[in-house]
């Protein structure tokens, strides 16, 4: 059970870090993650008085709120055109529409969860991620990241040109996935995201020119077989390391097929 002692919804984003400078302080994401540990919280921090619940975009790029739930960014209808489905693909399995309700895509990049299809999902993608006090930095970077006590602001996915594909290998449809795989061509650069390896997902580059001139069946075996040596799996009880990264080429063979026939 979570005990709160202080709750304290901010005016402003340096009151947000401040506080959170202390032993003990807390911010609060959807709380779903956070109300399943055994701990006290000294003070806890709601951003929900800052406008950090909305998704804005403009020509070169989109805004993502920390306090936007999953559930709104699975329904927004310009990440949708933008990755061709595959935003709704990578959050669409996660849980239940309640749960993505409450679920935030600050929390869900903070914790930096080796499961998590939307950091798998956000990887493959141009992802900024703007924290308080750190300024605006790679996705890629901030995942690599240990936990600080700065401020999640919001993430920016640019629109740079691109095709995207996801999937999942779940053992019941609302489970953690077994393992998550998000492709893309991002400016004419192939780029796999594997996550829930089952730790936190890894995103590399067709650096070999697998695909350089274009996917055809044999490439995008190539490719997958490639990616399966490049990318180090683990086994757990949802399943073995051998197994994932049998998954792993799997998944990639097709989500890499499945871009070619985008892209024709
Ligand atoms: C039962 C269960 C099943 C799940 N299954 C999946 C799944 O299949 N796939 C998947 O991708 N995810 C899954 N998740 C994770 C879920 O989608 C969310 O990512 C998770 O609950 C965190 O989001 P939240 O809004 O609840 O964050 P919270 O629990 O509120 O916060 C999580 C952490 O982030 C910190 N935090 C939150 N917001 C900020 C901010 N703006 N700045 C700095 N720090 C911040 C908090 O202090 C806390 O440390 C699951 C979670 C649960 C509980």
């Amino acid at each position: 059970m979570v005990t709160i002692q202080n709750y304290v919804r901010v005016k402003n984003l340096e009151e947000a870090y401040t506080l959170n400078q202390k032993k003990g302080s807390m911010i609060l994401g959807g709380m779903l993650w956070t109300k399943m540990q055994d701990r006290t919280i000294q003070t806890a921090i709601d951003l929900c008085e800052l406008g950090l619940d909305r998704i804005d975009e403009n020509a070169d790029a989109f805004f993502i709120g920390a306090m936007v739930s999953l559930r709104e960014i699975e329904l927004h209808e310009g990440l949708y055109a933008y990755t061709q489905g595959a935003v709704r693909d990578a959050l669409k399995d996660i849980v239940g529409v309640q749960f993505r309700n409450l679920a935030t895509v600050g929390g869900s990049i903070w914790g930096r969860f080796g499961f998590s299809d939307v950091l798998t999902m956000f990887l493959a993608m141009d992802t900024y991620v703007e924290l308080f006090q750190g300024g605006i930095i790679p996705l890629q970077e901030f995942a690599e990241k240990k936990p600080d006590r700065d401020v999640l602001v919001r993430l920016i996915v640019k629109k740079t040109p691109g095709v995207y594909a996801y999937a999942s290998v779940r053992n019941q449809r609302t489970d953690f996935p077994v393992l998550a795989c998000a492709a893309a061509n991002v400016s004419g650069t192939y780029r796999i995201s594997v996550g829930a390896r089952p730790g936190k997902a890894i995103c590399i580059t067709d650096e070999e020119g697998f695909l350089t001139d274009g996917i055809t069946e044999e490439r995008a075996k190539q490719f997958a077989k490639w990616v399966e040596t490049k990318i180090p799996t683990a086994g757990n009880h949802r399943g073995s390391a051998a197994y994932r990264t049998r998954l792993t080429g799997a998944l990639c063979y097709r989500l890499t097929k499945k871009i070619g026939e985008e892209q024709a």
